[in-house]
């Protein structure tokens, strides 16, 4: 009994320890890639070569999306190391999810649209009133935006949906893109997890932003779901109580 114990947490430790040096080979690489891309972009246009006046605008736009995003990536480490700590502390204030929401989507839609993406905005102009940490909520929309972009393959067709319920708001993010596994649909939400890993699928990840996009959400009382979505895709899901 006692060796079968030290064995499962040998098994443990060496999980964990695989899935620590994953996540720097993981974070790293991520950070590798925006940084390129803004070096490699703003020499050009300090070089004062790029004519173009198109050019040179759509030059700025990927430094500023390749920024949005080296700055979403630290933001979800820095929120990681603190929540670990216990040190995570959300500031609660009443808050409009659907005033939130499309600032978000205002946010990310350059990005969306330089990729080629389909986006449809179902939010309702009315508000949606809940009480939350407004800065963490609009980080979880962030997390899922970038997800769909992420996962979407060949399938360009993200949806935001906001819906009222009994009791409870509800903002989707639907997209036609890879989905997830059935066996991984709640590891998902796991730390350093990765359905799609960066090998097989050449999509880069920590394999923290559900865990955060969770975690901020139960510390609101409410949660944040995956199921498939029917013709294909993926419906994550932010449910927070009203
Ligand atoms: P990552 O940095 O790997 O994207 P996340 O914690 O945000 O980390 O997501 C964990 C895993 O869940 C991803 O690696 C991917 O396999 C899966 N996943 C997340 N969002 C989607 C999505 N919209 N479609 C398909 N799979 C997804």
């Amino acid at each position: 009994m006692g060796s079968l114990l030290l064995l499962t947490d040998l098994r443990r430790q060496l999980l964990l320890a695989r899935q620590k040096s994953d996540f720097v080979s993981n974070v790293s690489h991520e950070l590798k890639t925006p940084l390129t891309s803004i070096r490699m972009f703003s020499e050009l246009l300090a070089e004062d070569r790029v004519e173009d006046l198109e050019k040179r605008k759509s030059y700025l736009r990927i430094i500023s999306t390749e920024t949005a995003r080296l700055t979403r990536l630290i933001n979800n480490i820095l929120d990681f190391a603190r929540m670990e700590k216990g040190e995570k502390k959300y500031y609660f204030e009443p808050c409009d999810l659907g005033k939130i929401a499309r600032g978000a989507v205002a946010s990310y839609r350059p990005q969306f649209e330089a990729h080629g993406f389909h986006f449809e905005e179902k939010i309702p102009a009315e508000s949606h009133n809940v009480k939350g940490d407004c800065d963490a909520l609009a980080q979880v929309i962030l997390n899922l935006l970038s997800n769909a972009e992420k996962y979407s393959a060949d399938k360009k067709e993200v949806t935001v949906e906001l819906k009222q319920r009994d009791g409870s708001i509800e903002l989707s993010v639907l997209d036609r893109g890879l989905g997830v596994p059935a066996a991984s649909s709640e590891k998902i939400f796991e730390q350093f997890y990765r359905a799609h890993d960066s090998l097989s699928s050449g999509i880069q990840g920590s394999g923290l932003g559900l865990t955060l996009a969770r975690q901020i959400a139960r510390a609101h009382g409410g949660d944040v779901t995956y199921e498939p979505r029917p013709g294909g895709g993926s419906i994550f899901t932010l449910k927070l109580p009203s």
